[in-house]
């Protein structure tokens, strides 16, 4: 039996679908064995997304499914913070393996939007049994969940550190280098555990609730980062096989077939230099067969230095998700740099001044009667190289594929 849970979270009131999972997972033990657990990462770009917009899914073996979907039922109720406007819980149960049908539609879900009425209509056609509280968004991740281990190829893991619920919004005691010791002894087997160069501890979140910290790797990585981690008042551990780190939102397209709400690569030569605007944003426009507008927002940080050492000419790869028209950089890849400039041609030490309009340039000095035709080309020395940048670990959206992956994968 697959068992889907989404839409749980709140946060503003620290909940996460990721602890209830576990939770559920532990009620169930004494009479279920649980295979594997999935976190789904689904469209980053859903507009009533909770935070992350993260789905569960437990892959369970039973001889006592109804009581399973009831202690399911049972924690959802419990647990989910049904006060809070955007939590909109949802539950699907499918007793054996995924259609084809169903994978396709958690890749779609990854990359579009969905209803809840299609997520009900694929979810019938498909075997799957859902429940959804409140609006029943939460099926449309739910229903994805169940249909996710079929849907994608290229997985990571994600290993989650919970504290008690009398210990949420509690200050954490965690020893801060003992991430440091994980990190350098593990990566690129793990990544975004910490930020090296601002010092900064990523896997620490700053909300209120269960988690204390997340490591994300490989599954040996995971585990031997956690084992140089100390930490205080952990309640319980939980590994996810999860599509985090994998770009699988990312689909491949010209620039005249990006829409708002989908997440693209897309190559082109930059034709409008970056510009930094208030706020510390930063905008530059390529061309591939259309022209499409770029950002570098503030929180991807020095992110936004590598974007403005871009100059027209240069030829890109820009990956990230659209909306407004405008496609924010969360990855790019400089396939080849603009290395030279026209100038003036040189005599007698000095830049040629123009002859007049169409008559090309002579020297300055008085004593030489040095002519040139036109401008000459001179190489430009930049700071970029031809390959990849990505933003800093901060800034990276779930599902993006950090670099460190590029290398060893
Ligand atoms: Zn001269």
């Amino acid at each position: 039996m697959i068992v889907g849970i989404d839409d749980t979270d709140s946060a503003t009131r620290g909940m996460c679908t990721t602890y209830l999972a576990a939770v559920v997972a532990e009620r169930i033990s004494s009479f279920a064995r649980v295979n594997d657990r999935l976190l789904v990462r689904l469209n980053p770009e859903v507009e009533h997304k909770t935070r992350g917009n993260a789905a569960l899914a437990l892959h369970v073996e039973t001889d006592e499914a109804e009581r399973l979907e009831d202690a399911v039922v049972e924690e959802v109720e419990d647990l989910a913070v049904f006060d809070d406007d955007k939590t909109n819980p949802g539950v699907a149960f499918l007793r054996g393996e995924p259609t084809e049908a169903l994978a396709d539609y958690a890749r779609e879900t990854v990359r579009e939007y969905k209803t809840p009425e299609e997520a009900r209509r694929v979810a019938r056609e498909n075997g799957v049994r859902v429940r959804g509280w409140k609006n029943g968004r939460g099926v449309v991740g739910a229903t994805a969940a169940v249909g996710a281990s079929r849907a994608f190829d290229d997985w990571t893991y994600e290993l989650l550190v919970y504290r008690g619920r009398d210990e949420w919004g509690e200050k954490r005691r965690v020893e801060w280098d003992s991430f440091f010791d994980a990190h350098h002894a593990t990566h690129p087997r793990t990544w975004d555990t910490v930020d090296e160069e601002t010092g900064e501890v990523v896997a620490v979140p700053n909300t209120h609730g269960p988690v204390i910290y997340g490591l994300r790797g490989t599954f040996g990585g995971v585990w031997e980062a956690n084992a140089r981690v100390e930490v205080e008042n952990a309640e319980r551990v939980a590994v996810y096989r999860t599509n985090q780190g994998t770009d699988a939102h990312l689909a491949d397209a010209r620039a005249s077939e990006i829409r708002d709400g989908g997440s693209y690569r897309v190559e082109g030569t930059v034709v409008e230099p970056p510009e930094t605007r208030k706020g510390g944003h930063v905008f530059f426009t390529v061309k591939d067969d259309e022209r499409l507008r770029c950002a570098a927002f503030e929180p991807t940080k020095r992110f936004r230095d590598t974007v403005r050492a871009l100059r027209e000419d240069d030829r890109v790869f820009v990956c990230g998700s659209v909306s407004d028209g405008t496609l924010k950089v969360e990855k790019l890849r400089v396939v080849s740099l603009n290395r030279t400039r026209r100038v003036k041609p040189t005599c007698c030490g000095r830049r040629m001044e123009s002859a007049g309009r169409g008559q090309g340039y002579r020297c300055r000095a008085d004593d030489c009667d040095g002519t040139a035709g036109s401008l000459v080309e001179e190489r430009v020395e930049r700071e970029l190289d031809e390959r990849w940048y990505e933003v800093p670990p901060s800034a990276r959206r779930h599902l993006a594929k950090p670099l460190a992956r590029h290398e060893t994968v």
